[in-house]
């Protein structure tokens, strides 16, 4: 194959992925973002005080796939880490997801695992069909524990009552009647020991890349004399049309980064969850994330959701599916243009199912060149 000039717009997880597996099958691929740095949400760098911290928020790497993490593995090693979240409720700090600790110090209760589940099956109200975030959550610990941990919490990161959210979004947060207090139980756990930037850089070490950061609005014609034979975009896709139906609804955050010289440990877990007070949703701390030896001083963040800013999240309930699609209709017309990523498939991913689709999408491209 000749060299096939590729575009990929995003040095996120999308366009990282996308663009190293073109390079290793022989095409030449200029990255292009407008941050000034690689990685996307996902970029990590070391703050003033020498912690490193998420300027983006706190990313925790988890997966089933083992062949996501092969993949990663090629460009990083890892640190194993099982991130822990409490939630801060009536005075407490309570294991979130629910589980049977969390059920016994709430109510003062003793219950094994049976009697958890018993518990639990009492106080449900099922909902049948589940269609939104409150049938999901009601349908699976009832009204009490609905309002204590997930309606608030929903209502600040969202701007949203539960049911106005698609089931899915909830879904993530499980319920247990046992007592394993990991937020995730993913085969795969871990961070990447050098960082994600490390990573990205590595993943972005080709030959055939070459990349771009700091681009203004214009930085294809800038960067691209010639129009690409490909390209891949990965910012948000009603952007992509000159949100020529109406703008997509993406819900944005500010973080708030804070360093606490004199504190060696803010908090007991990696994130705390206030469902119920203060502006912010949730604080983490850095170094039990990162394994980060900081000494004294330790640096936390906080995040107050909001809908003006960087997109962030895009908001699952159906009148925005129905709004992307049409969106995606013109993205299908599209035959040389690829749409992979969080904001351009509108899709809540994690950032291991962005690897996937950014692996599968560099395939499909490789593919339709081959014709
Ligand atoms: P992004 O990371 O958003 O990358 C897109 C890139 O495209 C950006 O860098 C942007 O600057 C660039 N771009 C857009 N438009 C243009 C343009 N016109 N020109 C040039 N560049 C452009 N996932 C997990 O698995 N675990 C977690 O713990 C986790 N925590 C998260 C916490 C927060 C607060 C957020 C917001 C997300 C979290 N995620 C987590 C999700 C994770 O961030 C995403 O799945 C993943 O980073 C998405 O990668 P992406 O490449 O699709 O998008
Ligand atoms: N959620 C909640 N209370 C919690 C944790 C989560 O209500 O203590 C709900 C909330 O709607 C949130 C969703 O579950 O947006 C998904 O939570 P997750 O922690 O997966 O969110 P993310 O890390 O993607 O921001």
């Amino acid at each position: 194959m000749s060299q096939a000039r590729i575009l990929v717009v995003g040095a996120g997880f999308a366009g990282s992925v996308t663009a190293r597996v073109l390079a290793e099958a022989g095409c030449c691929v200029t990255v292009l973002d407008k941050r000034p740095h690689v990685g996307g949400n996902a970029y990590d760098t070391h703050d003033e005080h020498g912690v490193l911290v998420h300027p983006y928020g706190p990313h925790i790497f988890h997966t089933n796939s083992d062949k996501v993490f092969r993949w990663l593995s090629r460009f990083t090693e890892w640190r194993p880490y099982e991130h822990r979240v409490l939630a801060s409720v009536k005075g407490q700090l309570l294991p979130i997801p629910i589980n049977r600790t969390t059920l016994n110090r709430l109510y003062g209760l003793n219950l094994d695992e049976a009697g958890a589940a018993a518990y639990l099956e009492k106080v449900r109200v099922p909902v049948d069909p589940i269609k939104t975030s409150e049938d999901a959550v009601l349908s699976s610990v009832g009204p009490d524990l609905c309002d204590l941990f997930f309606r608030g919490y929903t209502r600040k990161q969202w701007g949203l009552e539960l049911g106005q959210l698609s089931a899915g979004v909830v879904a993530r947060i499980p319920t247990r009647t046992n007592d394993d207090d990991r937020y995730f139980t993913d085969t795969h756990q871990c961070m990447p020991k050098h960082g994600y930037t490390r990573m990205f850089e590595n993943i972005l070490d080709h030959p055939f890349v070459r990349v771009v950061t700091g681009v203004d609005d214009d930085g294809y014609a800038k960067n691209h004399r010639e129009p690409p034979l490909h390209t891949v975009y990965t910012g948000p896709i009603d952007v992509y049309f000159g949100m020529r139906f109406g703008p997509l609804p993406y819900r944005s955050i500010r973080f708030e980064h804070v360093h606490l010289p004199d504190v060696s440990q803010h908090q007991p877990v990696g994130t705390v969850n206030y469902p119920n007070d203060y502006d912010f949703t949730r604080i983490t701390e850095f170094k039990h994330i990162t394994g980060q030896q900081t000494g004294a001083g330790t640096s936390i963040v906080r995040e107050y959701p909001q809908d003006a800013g960087d997109p962030y999240y895009p908001v699952p309930r159906p009148e925005n599916e129905v709004l992307y699609r049409r969106y995606r209709q013109l993205a299908d017309a599209l035959p040389n243009v690829t749409f992979v990523g969080r904001l351009a498939q509108y899709r809540y991913y994690n950032m291991d199912q962005v690897v996937a689709t950014g692996m599968h999408a560099a395939r499909k491209i490789l593919a339709s060149l081959r014709v």
